[in-house]
């Protein structure tokens, strides 16, 4: 099934979208899991609603400011930007089936940022065209190859693959 962490993972690995995709568990003491598992839990405290979950969403918070809702996708560093961007507009997408129109916004609280994630037209042709790729990886019988990055070192599935 396409979840907004798959379309986030295949922007870094195919072969860790289809290991998600098919709910094999990364290792979970992973330190880099375990720092962004602290970094969701310990900021933006104060506001009241946080993790929502609904089948292939998890929303980190949401929140209105003004007449506007928010969708906020806490993340640890800027450097999964375009993974953690489609991963919002999937979000929104699919709040909007259910009738709730909201922006996104990628929060970074150790670099202080915020950056707006809108879903139009075109970000929405951007994500049609992420889930088909991501559908035919998915729908592969085994995961494709692995193929040694810069990211398996930080990779929770770096055992699984490489030991
Ligand atoms: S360890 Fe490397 S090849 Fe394996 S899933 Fe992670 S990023 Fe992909």
């Amino acid at each position: 099934m396409v979840t907004g962490s798959v379309l986030l993972s295949y922007t870094v690995c195919d072969r860790e979208a289809w290991l998600i995709a098919h709910n094999i568990e990364p290792n979970q003491n992973n330190p880099f899991i375990e720092i962004g598992r602290l970094i969701h839990t310990e900021s933006y405290k104060n506001h009241q609603i946080r993790e929502i979950s609904l089948p292939g969403i998890k929303i980190d918070m949401i929140y209105e400011q003004g007449q506007v809702v928010v969708v906020g996708e806490i993340k640890k560093s800027s450097k999964f930007l375009k993974g953690a961007r489609l991963q919002l507009l999937y979000y929104l997408s699919e709040i909007k089936k259910r009738n709730v129109d909201a922006v996104g916004r990628i929060l970074i609280p150790k670099e202080k940022k915020q950056i707006n994630v809108i879903l139009d037209e075109q970000s929405a042709n951007e994500l049609r065209e992420a889930i088909k790729n991501v559908e035919k990886i998915i729908v592969l019988p085994k995961p494709p190859q692995r193929k040694r990055t810069g990211f398996c070192s930080k990779c929770g599935y770096e055992e699984f693959c490489w030991s």
